[in-house]
């Protein structure tokens, strides 16, 4: 094993090829693999849940569930770390399932508690593992039949290499999913494929521009600023709409606006937040800061 391996490298001499730098990185990943299963018995994770936002209103109009895991002495984990892991070790049903149903039970408690004319919805991520479950669509319509959550509140977000390793299963899957009402957003679009021809092939409803697009938006790097009202009038052209991702900046936020993109997220307007965070964004307790009022913005 790793070990054992690092002890004979340095027994034949060559221990210049003996990384101990990436000796502890492999046993910490190890160690996370074995530490996720049963994290999600133990209670380690919770839900954080970040505004999308109208560029035009500046109005909440949902919210997408992030996951976090506190590790219990290596403290919080990113997403990025382990959920690649929990896909390969299978952690991600359990835990995915167990983020579908708490987004509903949560999303249901807000609408039960909505002002009057208030309308949000939902968006929750999808590894590509959940989808591929022979009793993905049972259980999903079993979770939203449970929590009351009608499916037109919810979204789910998947990323284009899921869809295109698989493309006859995943349009038939897609399609079912449809037919529970819950819309489907494709997640950092832009980012996996050149070939555009496989949107027609299922039904999306929402493309969310990757943040390495946003990022670069305003250093005068031309493809990405080529790329993205090109991205934005194919969503138009095709009925779908379209959520910039990782908007930072007034200025990028300006240059959307400007590409008539409709939907934003990112940290200019709020980080992901606790549920009652969420919240008091909904019932009008709270307030984004204003990026939309006459001379807003216009520093
Ligand atoms: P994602 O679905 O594309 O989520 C957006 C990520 O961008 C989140 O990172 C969010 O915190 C971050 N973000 C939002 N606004 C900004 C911004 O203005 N600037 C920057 N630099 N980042 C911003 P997070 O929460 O660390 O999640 C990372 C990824 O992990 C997610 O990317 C998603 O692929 C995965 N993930 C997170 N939660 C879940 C989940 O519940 N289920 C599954 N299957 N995957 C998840
Ligand atoms: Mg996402
Ligand atoms: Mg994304
Ligand atoms: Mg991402």
């Amino acid at each position: 094993d790793i070990a054992m391996y690092g002890a004979k490298a340095r027994g034949n001499g060559e221990y210049q090829i003996y990384d101990e730098g990436l000796h502890q990185k492999t046993m910490s990943l190890l160690r996370l693999e074995t530490d996720l299963r049963g994290a999600v018995d133990r209670d380690e994770f919770s839900l954080r849940y970040q505004p999308i936002v109208s560029l035009a209103s500046c109005q909440v109009v949902g919210f997408e569930t992030l996951v976090r895991w506190k590790h219990p002495d290596q403290g919080d984990i990113s997403p990025e770390i382990f959920i690649p892991i929990a896909e390969r070790n299978g952690v991600i049903l359990p835990l995915g399932h167990w983020i579908l149903d708490q987004s509903c039970v949560r999303m249901k408690a807000w609408l039960d508690q909505m002002p009057e004319g208030r309308d949000i919805f939902i968006n929750v991520n999808i590894s590509g593992k959940q989808l591929m479950q022979p009793d993905f669509i049972p259980r999903f319509r079993e979770v939203l039949r449970q929590s009351g959550l009608p499916g037109i509140s919810l979204k789910v977000e998947m990323t284009e290499s899921v869809l295109i390793e698989n493309v006859d299963d995943m349009a038939a899957i897609l399609n079912q999913i449809r037919e529970l009402g819950v819309r489907i957003a494709i997640d950092d679009f832009g980012t996996g494929y050149s070939s555009l021809s496989y949107l027609h092939k299922f039904p999306i409803d929402v493309l969310k521009i990757d943040r390495t697009f946003t990022a670069r938006l305003e250093k005068g790097q031309k493809l990405e600023k080529d790329l993205v009202p090109i991205i934005i009038s194919i969503a138009r052209n095709m009925s779908m709409e379209v959520v910039a991702e990782g908007i930072e900046t007034p200025e990028q936020l300006r240059i959307l606006r400007d590409y008539g993109c409709e939907y934003g997220q990112g940290f200019l307007f709020a980080k992901p937040m606790s549920a009652s965070d969420a919240f008091g964004l909904i019932s009008g307790d709270a307030q984004l800061p204003d990026f939309c009022s006459e001379d807003a913005g216009s520093a």
